[in-house]
């Protein structure tokens, strides 16, 4: 591990002034340090300086909180305490779901909120810098998975210069209830769709987010609305534990006497970002929910997808995901 500068901020003005006080731009928040620590451990991040902003949690950017117009979910709440609280597991079991499947009990203790929709790609040759070809570590280098090994990485959303899959759960639970994140930076505080954090590889893989720098996540705020009660996580994986997904869909319903009012749909694994299925929802709108209905609704969220060879199977992998998971939706007892 290579040296770096580490202090610890008592506010979040504290903080966004230690991270703007290096100029270099090469600064970290240090949450949980469960994607942090280790790729600077692997020499893949390399941080001049960190700024620990743990004792945050004592603020509101450690609290959960429910109000008239939906919940309120701090950026250092713990993964853990927010899959165990009752109130999410009842109100809005696909955020509790999403962070249930997740990492395993010991790294949701640790994780944050924040650091778990910034988490980086586990694309193989993007974590061992042995592999000199790889856009999102040094860009203009070329990318390995295009034709290496490729059988976890994305379908959807790649471009010629980066397929890395997006590893997380959580942030699909997020599009898809069309959350929004309130971030705290130099310039002030600022509140953007969820939908608009991540940026596709496009030409530029190496910038995963529209965070400015210095800026921090401060919280994520999910509106109150009919089809947060009928929604649900469902995530394929090779073992059933400890695993990232093959293929996930986060889905929400608000359906009457059996036609779907409205549908919320996101997916993972199988995607470069937290994938909004739009056009899945636009062909379930106003129908029953049935076999034919799911199988339409997944040939059009998968329209575009394009495979490498080894990841081809992800296409009609996730199609299945997307399907079983709308027809236990709408199965729900609520
Ligand atoms: Fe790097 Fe992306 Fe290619 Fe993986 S898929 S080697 S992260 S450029």
């Amino acid at each position: 591990m290579r040296t770096f500068f580490y202090e610890r901020a008592a506010s979040p003005t504290e903080a966004i002034h230690a991270a703007t006080a290096i100029t270099d731009g090469n600064t970290s928040y240090l949450a949980g340090g469960t994607t942090l620590v280790d790729l600077m451990k692997l020499d893949v991040m390399r941080p001049s300086a960190i700024v620990d902003i743990n004792p945050l949690q004592h603020t509101h950017l450690g609290r959960i909180d429910f109000g008239p117009n939906g919940l309120r979910l701090g950026a250092l709440v713990r993964m853990a305490e927010a899959a165990d609280h009752p109130e999410i597991r009842n109100q809005y079991p696909v955020i509790a779901q999403s962070l249930q499947l997740a990492a395993s009990q010991q790294l949701r203790n640790m994780a944050s909120l924040g650091g778990n929709v910034l988490q980086r790609t586990r694309c193989t040759y993007f974590r061992d810098v042995a592999y000199t070809e790889c856009n999102k570590r040094m860009l203009g280098s070329g990318c390995a998975a295009v034709g290496g090994v490729n059988r976890r990485h994305a379908v959807l959303g790649t471009s010629d210069h980066c397929i890395a899959t997006y590893a997380g759960d959580f942030a699909q639970a997020l599009i898809a209830l069309d959350a929004a994140v309130e971030i705290a930076g130099p310039r002030g505080n600022r509140t953007i769709p969820f939908a608009a954090l991540h940026r596709k590889p496009e030409d530029t893989p190496d910038k995963e987010t529209t965070l400015h720098p210095a800026e921090m996540i401060v919280s994520f705020l999910v509106p109150a609305a009919g089809w947060t009660r009928r929604s649900l996580y469902l995530k394929v994986r090779d073992r059933d534990s400890y695993e990232f997904a093959l293929a996930s869909a986060a889905v929400a319903l608000d359906q009457q006497n059996g036609i779907v009012r409205n549908a919320r749909i996101a997916l993972g694994g199988v995607a470069t970002v937290p994938w909004r299925a739009m056009e899945a929802e636009a062909a379930l709108r106003g129908k029953p929910m049935n076999e034919q209905n799911t199988a339409t609704a997944a040939d059009a969220a998968f329209s575009n997808a394009k495979g490498n060879g080894h990841n081809d199977f992800k296409i009609e992998l996730g199609k299945r995901t997307l399907r079983r998971a709308l027809l236990e939706a709408a199965a729900l007892e609520i």
